[in-house]
């Protein structure tokens, strides 16, 4: 029987020993309700506070243990609504207790609008003696991170008209998602006697099928519908950009690079640092490109050629409990306190493991700061995927666990350094099953699996984001954003980051106006700098001693302590300097060596 045909079962006939434990936040839906009704009659609380920030530390200690309070409250709230909507999303409970949960947080979020506003306005002098009034030490941060902004606020009335227009600035974005996602319609393509609709999904799943006129009949057919709508498209990315230049123009900022990078604290040289060292490496990529248009006998390689595993007969199955034995085995190197927690954690209930009718599709790690760190998948035993992503959402939730050690308002880290914690895990798991592979060629199907995640994630994104970089700057030097022009620059980098060895088709170009991330500019260079931290750590605590350990032990622990390049930086990696990155791309260029070797 394959998985396709097996049925799949309702949430009651899930054992409950597969799910995870909810009763943990409340024990009914009952207790649900009754906390989630104090809740809701303490938000008149805030009142109480607006314009009396000023007064004294005393009442500003009061406000802010109010305020932290009051959001560690709805965090449990909101995550026990959440969760329970996830496992069955057409359960209309949970719909309508998610929903009333977000209806209130929102009349929160206006209720203590003001507070941030009030400490802005404070003059700078009252400002200095309440950061170093000891009342106020448990704050001192998070009032420093509100003051940094001082200079990108406006006046009263300018941060109305700002707050006026912010509905209609998002515009480009649901344009975007409305036509790419409502809209084109990619039509059906007919392989070995089905029919398949092609969408975002489908088209991605064919370009990793062996099937070479299906992977290239995928490619042409989905760049069809964008060269239909090219135009649009690029009118749409074009007023986003405008937008993100207005936003960074009118809070003072000296471009909108500049303004994406402000809240991390990440400087432009980070960013830099970045393309530079992708690019230095780039000989590696192309030689990689080689090797695969070799291993697979193609006259020429094209983009629809590289992303089926080279490999594509190699198969293996892991049970459920198989793949938390090969985990936890995998982390060894983290130690015992951290396998013994994740152990626990795995075979008592923080996974929600198996599909279910209606149950949310994917996989996340979500958690409070009352909570276990639950994580959510649709666990498939055929899927040697599915063993990397409970990997993966377990070291999001072991960063959660241990970043528990902060108190609430430090608790919570950024995107920045989330992705470290997680990737570092695929890390290791990658080492033990190389390992352990028994043949040549199970061995080069990891080896390739980790090269090609390593080029989706730190090449890719790095040519997205010296794209992002490129389109921006011209932009602000007023030069118009045309269809031509973004098709032109983008062909650019692809010659540049696929290679001479490449055969370019000419759709290749529209790839530009199809990212989402792009809307949301400058976000994408985060995935490569966190994967590049997660393999300089990885390599340091396998080959380092004790205190390259307890240094990142102690990053996983530092939720939002410090700022996220401080944080790395204790851990052992400087993100300001090139070396992480350069260092990762070194590996890449050593796995691609040994690749080329074992498919001789
Ligand atoms: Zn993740």
């Amino acid at each position: 029987m394959t998985e396709d045909t097996e049925r799949v079962p309702t949430r009651l006939e899930v054992p409950l020993a597969d799910t995870w434990d909810l009763t943990t936040l409340f024990e009914t839906d009952a207790t649900w309700e009754a906390s989630f009704g104090v809740w809701s009659d303490e938000l008149v609380q805030f009142a109480q506070y607006r314009g009396r920030l000023g007064e004294s530390a005393a009442v500003l200690k009061n406000y802010l243990e109010f305020e932290t309070e009051y959001e560690r409250k709805g965090d449990r709230l909101g995550t026990f609504a959440f969760l329970k909507e996830t496992e069955d999303l057409a359960n209309p409970i949970y719909q309508g207790m998610k929903a009333r949960y977000l209806g209130i947080a929102a009349l929160a979020n206006e209720a203590s609008s003001f507070s941030r506003p009030e400490l802005l306005e404070l003059p700078p002098e009252k400002l200095a003696d309440f950061l170093a009034d000891p009342k106020l030490a448990d704050y001192k941060l998070m009032l420093e991170r509100v003051v940094r902004y001082r200079p990108h606020t406006l006046t009263e009335k300018e941060e109305r008209l700002l707050a006026l227009q912010l509905e209609s600035s998002q515009t480009p974005r649901e344009v975007f998602g409305q036509l790419t996602n409502a809209d084109m319609k990619f039509g059906t393509l007919t392989f070995d006697g089905r029919t398949l609709e092609l969408s975002h999904a489908t088209y991605a799943s064919c370009l990793e099928k062996p099937n070479r006129e299906l992977r290239k009949a995928a490619f042409h057919q989905y760049y069809a519908e964008y060269a239909d709508h090219a135009n649009t498209l690029a009118t749409t990315f074009a007023g986003s950009v405008k937008q993100d230049i207005y936003n960074a123009r009118v809070r003072n900022y000296p471009s909108a690079l500049e303004a994406a990078l402000f809240p991390d604290q990440v400087p432009i040289s980070v960013y830099d640092n970045l393309i530079t060292a992708v690019r230095a490496n780039l000989p590696a990529v192309h030689k990689y490109y080689a090797v695969r248009q070799r291993a697979m006998k193609l006259p020429e390689l094209h983009f629809c050629d590289t992303y089926v595993p080279i490999l594509t007969e190699f198969r293996k199955v892991t049970s459920w409990p198989d793949a938390v034995e090969l985990v936890l085995e995998s982390l060894k190197p983290l130690g015992t306190n951290y396998t013994e927690t994740l152990a626990a954690g795995l075979r008592g209930r923080w996974c929600d493991r198996y599909e279910n009718k209606g149950k949310r599709s994917g996989a996340f790690s979500s958690g409070c700061y009352d909570s276990d760190p639950f994580i959510l998948m649709n666990y498939k035993s055929d899927v040697l995927d599915d063993v990397f992503t409970l990997t993966h959402e377990a070291g999001h939730s072991m960063h959660t666990h241990f970043s528990k050690e902060q108190p609430y308002q430090y608790a919570n880290y950024t995107i920045f350094v989330a992705e470290v914690a997680s990737t570092f895990n695929e890390q290791l798991l990658t080492r033990t099953l190389m390992e352990r592979a028994s043949t040549d060629r199970e061995r080069a199907y990891y080896l390739n699996k980790e090269i090609d995640s390593m080029r989706a994630t730190i090449v890719r994104q790095t040519m997205f984001a010296e794209f992002e970089k490129i389109v921006h700057e011209r932009s602000e030097a007023n030069e118009p954003l045309t269809l031509q022009t973004l098709r032109d620059e983008y062909r650019k980098l692809l010659e540049v980051y696929l290679g001479p060895g490449m055969t370019l088709d000419e759709e290749q170009s529209l790839e530009c106006l199809r990212i989402p991330h792009f809307y949301g500019a400058f976000y994408v260079y985060k995935y490569a700098t966190g994967l590049a931290a997660a393999i300089a750590l990885s390599q340091k605590v396998l080959k380092g001693g004790p205190d390259d350990l307890a240094a990142y032990l102690n990053f996983l622990c530092g939720g939002s302590s410090r700022d996220p390049l401080d944080l790395l930086r204790a851990a052992g990696v400087d993100l300001a300097t090139p070396e992480p990155v350069d260092a990762a791309l070194k590996h890449f260029g050593d796995l691609v060596d040994e690749l080329d070797g074992l498919l001789k």
